[in-house]
């Protein structure tokens, strides 16, 4: 069994003490559940936090797990008085076997820590400036190794920035409460003026919590998603001017027009030509004289320009949903975005997201993926919704795209808003609205910090994944947009273990035809240079919509018409998308990936298209790769018991862990409140996996891991341990997980998985997997 090492524990601490500050209401008890999870982690019988006091001489003890309760606020010592205090003055750890035998050690009865044989302090800074120790204690003497004590300085520094952060915090909440106090003052003295000079403003008005889906901390304005542009809450006004109302109809039309210009334009250089069409029938409607006439008729009728605009286009809305043909009735959205545009604009609000000018914080209810398709992803630093799904694709792609998320952010709509200065601390899940310079000052310093976290990983990016004994672990990206293919480079992708071929199609306005799919997917395969690219073909359903494609109403989509089951329903859309990916193949390394199979019948059925794409292409004399690797997704847990037929008839498997865990344990990936049984450590998903990897291995077949699971250190361990060596992620998490594999023995991991594999519950394989590493010393 590997030691947990300092980039183990520490990417693995980050994540669980974010956790823990939501669990905590102030910052003594934030101290009480580090030290608590710190002991656990670093598997030692003491850690403790001592803080410095105001006068920057006196450390008090304010937190400890193992040392005597009587003495957590009570003792103190001066810097420089005993070992914590030596830590404070030099500046340095000190990492000591038989404290009680060095000459500054001290004896503090109230704490008991006579029973305690080795002590390593580090001392936690505020920039340059100590703020206190953290300490551990074990009761068998113990040299804490080079990676222990490197594991505690990462520790350090994330308890650092927490500390500073919840003393922040309090200092809102106190300034908050003294405010109210003095606002009561206020109302009984009615001395008005005094509330100017003392107000709340210079700290902030407001943090709200969330939970972290992407860790990190930016800064800039919210760009807010604001859903009450809708038609329902326009109501007529009376005693217009119609001469007045005309006018800001026109301004409101060639606003929009310009920016429906702009659009066409971006969407046009981000994505395609032909993804940005649909924004060119907008046009076309802005200057239809049939709905201009309507409009100005409304208006002379007395009626308000928005409310004409509100009552024109649900007119047309309900028009276009009513009608027959289907690509007709797929117009209503068109009105339906229009119509908001040109509200949005004669209301005086520009908010309207694909205009964004400058870098921010997108503040929304929700994300769809389509949302997610048409922003710009290089003006959005921060993403924060009111929902809160953890695993929709929305966090999904904020994932790949290495964007710091935080979602559950309740209230985030009323509280924040458009262009309100944001600090978005996606490291302790608080959102800071309208916040003061203090602590403006602060994040900066924060922010700077960790960008110098991630140049330490930087040298990771471009050396090969391999596990300590050097056995080589092949590491690629996820991707979903055209975009992505440059966040992947940089982070060393070695190719693309999974393209989700989706994305690109939501913001069109139909189906890509052969030659614009064929385009695309040659872009993603020349950007990755001689690195395979494996191909999904469309997974559309569950929670992935295209605005053309409507599936019918189902209850329960998850479970229904999604993915290959629309494919082999839709044979020419499935045709033509297997014959664009053959011909990309001509450009480089491709591979044919299958989602959703559940048995022989369906991959036979795919099979047969591919067989027909090929007759095509060679019919119409078109270059095609004839040797394309065709692999399905295990994600169904049918798929699973038929891996061994299936595998005599593909070349690989991809391990699809987000559907296959939700499919095994009947836990909604993207529904909070059945998170708790959504648990990639269950045995049965363990040992499916394991299956697969089984018949994989025996079967001489390739397999890649692409589910999130992948992103998680301690799944990690396991899966390496099962034998799997090639998995796909999104990217940001690749040089982190490089770092993290040098620390893990394909020898040990491979003993410790084999015993979780014996074990019947998820609570006993989590603490086997921490039992077995603190044996391992
Ligand atoms: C999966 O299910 O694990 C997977 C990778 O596919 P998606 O998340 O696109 O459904
Ligand atoms: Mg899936």
């Amino acid at each position: 069994m590997p030691k947990p090492t300092s980039s183990q524990l520490g990417v693995a601490t980050l994540e669980d003490i974010s956790t823990l500050i939501l669990q905590s209401h102030d910052l003594d008890e934030t101290l009480r559940n580090i030290v608590t999870l710190v002991a656990k982690r670093m598997r030692t019988e003491v850690c403790s936090i001592y803080l410095l006091e105001d006068d920057g001489q006196t450390l008090r003890l304010r937190a400890s797990k193992g040392l005597s309760r009587r003495a957590i606020g009570k003792v103190t010592m001066r810097v420089g008085e005993g070992l914590t205090g030596l830590a404070a003055e030099q500046r340095k750890m000190v990492s000591i076997q038989e404290p009680q035998s060095h000459p500054r050690y001290r004896y503090f009865k109230e704490t008991g820590e006579e029973r305690f044989h080795s002590f390593l302090g580090i001392p936690l800074f505020d920039r340059k400036t100590p703020i206190g120790v953290i300490a551990i204690q074990t009761k068998a003497p113990r040299q804490f190794s080079p990676e222990e004590t490197s594991a505690l300085s990462t520790i350090g520094f994330q308890v650092s920035s927490i500390v500073v952060n919840a003393r922040l915090l309090d200092s809102i909440r106190q300034k908050e409460e003294e405010t109210d106090r003095f606002a009561r003052e206020l109302e009984q003295t009615r001395k008005s003026l005094l509330a100017e000079t003392r107000s709340p403003q210079d700290l902030g008005k407001k943090a709200l919590q969330g939970q972290v889906a992407y860790p990190g901390v930016v800064s800039g304005p919210a760009h807010v998603l604001d859903e009450k542009l809708g038609f329902t809450d326009i109501i007529d006004e009376a005693g217009v001017v119609p001469a007045q109302e005309q006018q800001k109809l026109e301004g409101a039309l060639e606003k929009t027009r310009i920016q429906t210009i702009f659009l066409e334009k971006r969407v046009a250089e981000r994505l395609s030509q032909d993804d940005a069409a649909i924004f060119h029938t907008h046009l076309m409607i802005l200057e239809d004289r049939g709905v201009l006439d309507k409009l100005h008729r409304q208006i002379e009728a007395g009626h308000s320009a928005p409310y004409v605009v509100k009552k024109v286009f649900g007119e047309y809305i309900d028009a276009f949903k009513r009608m027959e043909d289907p690509y007709l009735r797929e117009r209503a959205a068109d009105m339906e975005d229009i119509g908001r545009r040109l509200l949005a604009n004669l209301v005086g609000q520009e908010n309207h997201l694909l205009q964004l000018k400058s870098p921010g914080i997108l503040v929304a209810r929700e994300l769809l993926p389509s949302d997610m398709a048409a922003l710009d992803h290089e003006q959005i630093r921060g993403i924060v919704t009111e929902a809160g799904e953890q695993n929709s694709h929305a966090v999904i792609m904020a994932k790949s795209l290495g964007i710091p998320a935080l979602v559950g952010v309740r209230g985030a709509l009323k509280e924040v808003p458009p262009e309100q200065n944001l600090i978005l601390d996606a490291n302790s899940g608080y959102l800071y609205i309208a916040p003061a310079e203090r602590v403006i000052e602060e994040y900066r310093r924060l922010e700077e910090d960790c960008s110098r976290e991630l140049h330490r990983l930087e040298e990771y990016r471009n050396l090969p994944g391999e596990t300590s004994e050097g056995e080589r672990i092949i590491l690629r990206a996820n991707i979903g947009l055209i975009s992505d293919i440059d966040v992947a480079l940089r982070n060393g992708a070695e190719g693309v273990g999974l393209y989700r071929t989706e994305f690109p199609y939501m913001t069109r306005g139909s189906f890509p035809d052969r030659e614009e799919q064929y385009q695309l997917y040659r872009r993603v395969v020349e950007g990755f240079e001689g690195q395979p690219t494996t191909i999904r073909t469309l997974d559309i359903g569950g929670d992935k919509a295209l605005p053309y494609f409507s599936p019918p109403r189902e209850d329960n989509p998850f479970m229904g018409w999604r993915s290959v089951r629309v494919s082999l329903d839709n044979r020419d859309i499935f045709r033509i998308q297997i014959e664009a990916i053959l011909m990309a193949g001509v450009h480089g390394p491709v591979k044919l990936l299958f989602p959703m199979i559940s048995g022989l019948e369906e991959l036979r059925a795919c099979k047969a298209v591919v067989a027909e794409a090929r007759a095509n292409l060679r019919r119409e004399g078109i270059p095609f790769a004839e040797e394309i690797p065709l692999g399905v997704m295990i994600e169904v847990p049918a798929a699973v018991q038929m891996a061994p037929q299936l595998s005599l008839e593909v070349e690989f498997f991809a391990l699809g862990t987000n559907d296959l865990i939700q499919y095994m344990l009947a836990a909604d990936r993207n529904n909070p409140l059945v998170n708790k049984y959504y648990d990639p450590l269950h045995p049965a998903v363990l040992n499916a996996l394991a299956q697969v990897a089984k018949v994989a291995r025996k079967q001489e077949k390739g397999l890649c891991l692409c589910g999130e699971m992948a992103s998680d250190p301690m799944n990690f361990l396991l899966l390496i341990g099962m034998g799997i060596r090639e998995f796909s992620m999104p990217s940001p998490f690749i040089p982190r997980t490089k770092a993290l594999l040098q620390t893990i023995s394909a020898k040990e991991a491979r003993k410790a998985t084999k015993e979780a594999l014996t074990m019947a519950d998820s609570r006993q394989i989590r603490a086997y997997l921490q039992k077995t590493m603190k044996n391992e010393g």
